[in-house]
């Protein structure tokens, strides 16, 4: 696992030295629009601290913090009233993945019929 890279963008937006459309903050999470939205609502939450992705954090962050960043992933989606109509939630880690910001955020897309999960697009056995 590559190390934190304190200049990433979204450690960037933390820092307030880049604005962000900010949809919710508390003590353990930012969430903010998705500047290239791939849903009508397309937020990415990120924790306040310098973990590079789901990985890192579930190994390495303290117990609070896990709590309190996937409480307020769960908040957000309730307060954008998506929970009746249903949303999705991903993270990406790595490179099979294609994570392009090297700082943990989970993206919750939402607001219309989403379809299915993945393309396949692999060799049948
Ligand atoms: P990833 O591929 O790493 O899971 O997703 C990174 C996401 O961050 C992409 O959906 C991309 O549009 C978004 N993004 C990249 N740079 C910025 C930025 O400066 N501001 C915001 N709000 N989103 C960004």
């Amino acid at each position: 696992m590559t190390a934190y890279d304190q200049n990433n963008i979204f450690a960037r937006i933390l820092r307030g030295e880049i604005p962000c459309r900010k949809v919710y903050e508390d003590d353990s999470a930012l969430a903010f629009h998705d500047i290239n939205p791939q849903a009508p609502f397309h937020v990415l939450v990120i924790p306040k601290g310098p973990y590079v992705s789901m990985a890192d954090f579930t190994a390495n962050a303290p117990d609070a913090l896990v709590l309190g960043f996937f409480r307020a992933v769960g908040k957000v989606a309730a307060e954008l009233g998506l929970v009746d109509p249903g949303y999705r939630i991903l993270a990406n880690h790595g490179p099979d993945s294609h994570q392009e910001v090297p700082h943990l955020h989970i993206h919750i897309f939402g607001g219309k019929r989403l379809g299915p999960m993945l393309v396949r697009d692999w060799p049948k056995a």
